[in-house]
């Protein structure tokens, strides 16, 4: 019997997650060698952390929240630690996590301080009765939910400070510094698939540099930035968040698998490549169905990016042509 043909909760169902820390441009050699190692073994450490869990037989939902917990607390990624200044100088986060079985949702948008924002959304998801809070009231439900915080300093890097000073420089609204080549959009994200045949879907980011107060991009927008449907596929995004809501691209893909027949890399071929492309759109999804199939789709350069597939091979890239 083939792969394909093992039935979801019997041994040997396929266990499938990827990953991805943002997509962008990027020349080949920008990184010295020592940062290029240490960000593709962050993002080795945490595909396999994250399938560590799926193989001890836990749930999509916890190997998604292990894997994105863990590019949280990675200074390289804009997400938690690491994460970009708006035009305020100060971290806002969003995160959002979706679980394909029952459909159901956490979100959190402009909040701060928070170590780990994917566990604040898990929490509204199982733990209140909405889908998003944002600001002030997302932060005191971490509070009255015992939530870690963080003093401003945790979530500082020079590296994403100094990119605030050259878009401050640049002037007016600019958020998106399309002359710098430095300029990626390292949200991070991840999509899985446990034994049981359940799929599930998280992202987290800072957001972009430069952003307005309050600005919410597409990451804690369910159906934008993260979908999971056990009838279609999980979807996670990075990009320039205010085409990504518009073209609801994580539910779209889904949409075109599960109303279309289309298969999972067509779909994200679509919307990426073709419906973003045509708006203007830059950026990339990662993505998973129910019978493990990977679609690692970006219309950027590059992605930061990894997977383990169904027979366990692991994958770990940085560039277009790898
Ligand atoms: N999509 C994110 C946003 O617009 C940015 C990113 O992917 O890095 O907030």
């Amino acid at each position: 019997m083939n792969q394909a043909e093992i039935q979801a909760g019997e041994p040997g169902a396929p266990l499938v997650i990827a990953i991805h820390g943002g997509a962008g441009t990027i020349e080949k050699g920008e990184f010295s060698e020592q940062k290029e190692l240490d960000l593709r073994r962050t993002l080795e450490q945490a595909v396999l952390a994250g399938h560590a869990v799926l193989k001890e037989g836990g749930s999509s939902l916890d190997a998604v929240t292990r894997a994105v917990t863990l590019l949280e607390d990675s200074p390289f990624f804009n997400a938690a630690k690491g994460a970009v200044f708006n035009a305020e100088g100060k971290n806002e986060l969003d995160a959002s996590i979706m679980e394909g079985a029952s459909l159901e949702a956490g979100a959190v948008a402009a909040v701060k301080n928070i170590r780990n924002p994917i566990l604040l959304a898990r929490r509204v998801m199982t733990d209140s009765a909405h889908v998003m809070l944002m600001g002030d009231g997302a932060e005191r439900f971490a509070r009255d939910h015992g939530l870690q915080f963080e003093d401003d300093g945790y979530f500082f890097t020079e590296y994403r400070w100094q990119q605030l000073q050259k878009a401050r420089a640049a002037g007016g609204d600019t958020t998106w510094l399309s002359e710098t080549p430095d300029q990626w959009f390292s949200t991070v994200g991840a999509v899985a698939l446990d034994a049981q045949g359940n799929l599930a879907a998280a992202t987290s980011t800072g957001g972009m540099t430069n952003k307005r107060w309050g600005r919410v991009g597409d990451s804690p927008i369910i159906g934008a930035g993260t979908y999971a449907d056990n009838r279609s596929c999980a979807v996670s995004a990075t990009g320039h968040g205010e085409y990504f809501i518009r073209a609801t691209v994580a539910r779209d893909i889904c949409a075109r698998v599960q109303y279309t027949g289309a298969d999972l890399a067509a779909a994200a071929d679509q919307v990426v490549n073709r419906q973003l492309v045509e708006m203007g759109g830059s950026g990339g999804i990662i993505a998973v169905d129910p019978a493990g199939n990977i679609a690692l789709t970006f219309n950027t350069p590059g992605m930061y990016r990894a997977s383990v597939d169904s027979l366990g091979n692991v994958y770990v890239a940085i560039y277009g042509d790898e």
